[in-house]
C-alpha cells in the first residue's frame, strides 16, 4: 500500500507531553477522501486518551476527533465529494457497514466501529491516529459536509461536542412547550443550551458556579439555577420534561431525577469515573427514566451540521497554536476555557 509521511503531534507515553512526530497516512483508496486538516477541536477525550486514562492507548498516540479541512484528493469511486470542498470528520472513521446498527445509521453503536483515534488500524497496523496532524484519509461515508456559512474553526467542535448534545435532545423529542435542564456549562453544556433554545424549549442551566449565570443567559438559557442552593433546587422539583447531564465529576444524580415530571428522562453524556449512586424512589415515583447517549451516527451528524447551518449555530472557541496543546490540556483540567479550544493546524507546518 502506498503511504505518505505527514507531520503530527503525538504523546509517546502516558506521562509524556505531546510533541512533534511524523506519522504515516495511506494514499486514498477507491472510496477514500484525503483531507488537509485546517482546524481540530480539543475534546476532553483527547486528554484521557493521550494519558491512557481509559487503559487502551497505544503509543505513539495522536488525538483529535473534531476535524475540519479541505478535500485535496479523492479515490476514483468517490461520489459525494470533490477536491476543494470543506468537510469534517468526527469521532468515527469506519464501521462494519452490515450490522443492524449500521443499517439504521447508528454507526456509533456498531461493535465493529473504528474510532478516529485509538482503534486498530486494519490497513496500516497499530492504532488509528487522529486530527492533530496535517492530513487524514477517510472513507467517504464517514466524511461530513460543512455548511459554507459557518465559521470553519468554530464548527470543528460540532463534530463531537455538537452531536453529543444534539442527538439525545432529538431522541427525547425536545421541543416547544417543554422545559429542559442542562447540567454543567462546559464544552458540551454550552452546545446543549444553544440546541435546546433552537429547538424551542425553555432552557434551564444548572451550575455550581454562580459566576457562569450571565454567560449562560448570553448563550441562550432562559434561567440559571445554582445547584448548590437547596432552595433554588427545591423550587424546580417535578417540573422538567428532560434533563441532559454533561458533568464528568462525581455529583448527586438523585437531586436531578427529582426535578423531572412524570415520564421525564435524564440522559447522561458526561462520564464520571466511579459508578453513580441512583436511588430507586425518584425513578419509581412518576415513572422517570435514566439513560445515556453516545455521539451520533453519520446521518444524524450530517442532519446536525445542516441544522447548525440553517440556524447559524457554532461553538464558542478559543484558538490555539499546535505547540500550545499541553498548556491547553492543563487549562482544560481547570475548566479554564470558553468553551472549546480549537487548534489552528496551519501552525503545525
Ligand atoms: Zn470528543
Ligand atoms: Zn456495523
Amino acid at each position: 500500500m502506498n503511504t505518505e509521511k505527514v507531520k503530527a503531534y503525538a504523546a509517546q507515553s502516558a506521562t509524556a507531553a505531546l510533541a512533534p512526530h511524523g506519522i504515516v497516512r495511506r494514499e486514498p483508496g477507491p472510496t477514500d477522501v484525503k483531507i488537509e486538516i485546517r482546524y481540530c477541536g480539543v475534546c476532553h477525550s483527547d486528554l484521557h486518551f493521550a494519558r491512557n486514562e481509559w487503559g487502551f492507548t497505544q503509543y505513539p498516540a495522536v488525538p483529535g476527533h473534531e476535524i475540519i479541512g479541505r478535500v485535496t484528493a479523492v479515490g476514483p469511486g468517490v461520489k459525494k465529494f470533490k477536491v476543494g470542498e470543506l468537510v469534517g470528520v468526527g469521532c468515527l472513521v469506519d464501521s462494519c457497514g452490515t450490522c443492524p446498527d449500521c443499517h439504521a445509521g447508528f454507526e456509533q453503536f456498531c461493535t465493529g466501529m473504528v474510532m478516529t483515534y485509538g482503534s486498530e488500524d486494519k490497513r496500516l497496523g497499530g492504532g488509528t491516529l487522529g486530527g492533530y496532524s496535517q492530513s487524514i484519509v477517510v472513507t467517504e461515508n464517514f466524511v461530513l459536509r460543512i455548511p459554507a456559512n459557518l465559521n470553519p474553526a468554530a464548527a470543528a467542535p460540532l463534530l463531537c461536542a455538537g452531536i453529543t448534545t444534539y442527538s439525545p435532545l432529538r431522541h427525547w423529542k425536545v421541543g416547544p412547550g417543554q422545559k429542559v435542564g442542562i447540567v454543567g456549562l462546559g464544552g458540551l453544556g454550552h452546545m446543549a443550551v444553544k440546541f435546546a433554545r433552537a429547538f424551542g424549549a425553555h432552557a434551564v442551566l444548572f451550575t455550581t458556579s454562580p459566576g457562569k449565570a450571565s454567560d449562560a443567559l448570553r448563550l441562550g438559557a432562559h434561567e440559571v439555577v445554582v445547584s448548590k442552593d437547596e432552595k433554588q433546587m427545591a423550587a424546580q422539583a417535578g417540573s422538567f420534561d428532560f434533563i441532559l447531564d454533561a458533568v464528568s465529576a462525581q455529583h448527586d444524580i438523585n437531586a436531578y431525577l427529582n426535578l423531572l415530571k412524570r415520564d421525564g428522562n435524564l440522559t447522561l453524556v458526561g462520564a464520571p469515573e466511579k459508578p453513580l449512586a441512583v436511588a430507586a424512589f425518584p425513578l419509581i415515583f412518576r415513572r422517570r427514566s435514566f439513560s445515556g447517549s453516545l455521539i451520533g451516527g453519520l446521518p444524524e451528524t450530517q442532519e446536525m451540521l445542516d441544522f447548525c447551518g440553517r440556524h447559524n449555530i457554532t461553538c464558542d472557541i478559543e484558538m490555539i497554536r499546535m505547540d500550545q496543546i499541553n498548556e491547553a490540556y492543563e487549562r482544560m483540567l481547570k475548566s479554564d476555557v470558553k468553551y472549546r479550544f480549537v487548534i489552528d493546524m496551519a501552525s503545525l507546518k
